[in-house]
């Protein structure tokens, strides 16, 4: 994995713990428990890395679909080859949904 994907797979892990402790800390100043702030923390860190995640992979994928169906491949972090094989595979399925 080129190092340009990792620090790419690592964004939403950032992003969603800098958006968790801003909130986390904006509880702070209402007298929120500390059970209850990390809670909070937490669900936040999982929720905005999930969408984050989901994303990204969105952008970078390619999709390939057949035409006469609602079959779909998408793809991420592949080659010229399996990228081509792919294309074949959904264009020329053998059972159409
Ligand atoms: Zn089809």
């Amino acid at each position: 994995m080129k190092t340009t994907h990792r620090l790419f797979g690592l964004l939403p892990l950032l992003v969603g713990a800098v958006i968790a402790a801003a909130a986390g800390h904006a509880l702070t100043g209402y007298g929120v428990p500390l059970t209850l702030t990390i809670a909070a923390g937490l669900g936040i860190f999982s929720s905005v890395t999930n969408v984050m995640d989901r994303l990204l992979q969105n952008a970078t994928a390619v999709t390939h679909q057949c035409t006469t169906c609602d079959f779909r491949v998408q793809l991420t972090n592949c080659g010229a080859v399996d990228n081509r094989r792919w294309q074949e595979i959904a264009a020329n399925h053998p059972h159409h949904v």
